[in-house]
């Protein structure tokens, strides 16, 4: 399907909210909840900073999915997301039955940034999207908001923190 300007548009709120988060000291991941016409839901980011390294924006999504709306909203809804699901929040993406995933940067760059700033590895496998939940339907990344994620990144996980 490649990534559209209405998706850029969710994208760059995701983007937004990752800088919101890092700003108030979480780690720098946002996402946004839409409807099947293009109405904004529920939106989060990142929340670990209390201790809880589960507090994912896309696990809230989910969670909030499977209260507030019916399978077949929830089939239609589209998740707009700073960076791809981890492997946690894939599995209860699929587990909920949401439906397509829009996002920044892709797990393995993610991990290679990591890498390449000597960062200490994610405990849990970058695994794409796909290889957690063979069936969803995907998008990204979106090169043009890419170089600023990976600054927003570098400034939490980079060589100066
Ligand atoms: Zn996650």
């Amino acid at each position: 399907m490649g990534v559209s300007d209405d998706d850029r548009r969710y994208l760059r709120r995701c983007v937004e909210l990752a800088r919101e988060a890092l700003t108030d000291g979480d780690e720098p991941f946002g996402s946004v909840l839409v409807n099947s016409e293009g109405r904004s839901l529920f939106e989060d980011r990142n929340r670990v900073q209390g201790g809880n390294n589960t507090r994912h924006p896309e696990l809230a999504i989910a969670l909030w999915a499977v209260d507030n709306l019916d399978p077949d909203e929830r089939a239609a809804a589209i998740v707009y997301t700073s960076g791809e699901h981890c492997p946690m929040c894939a599995a209860a993406h699929a587990w909920v039955g949401l439906g397509r995933i829009v996002y920044v940067v892709s797990s393995a760059q993610f991990s290679s940034w990591l890498h390449e700033w000597g960062a200490p590895p994610s405990p849990v496998a970058g695994l794409s999207i796909n290889t957690v939940a063979p069936e969803l339907l995907v998008d990204g990344p979106a090169a043009e908001f890419e170089a600023e994620m990976k600054a927003l990144y570098s400034q939490k996980f980079g060589p100066s923190t």
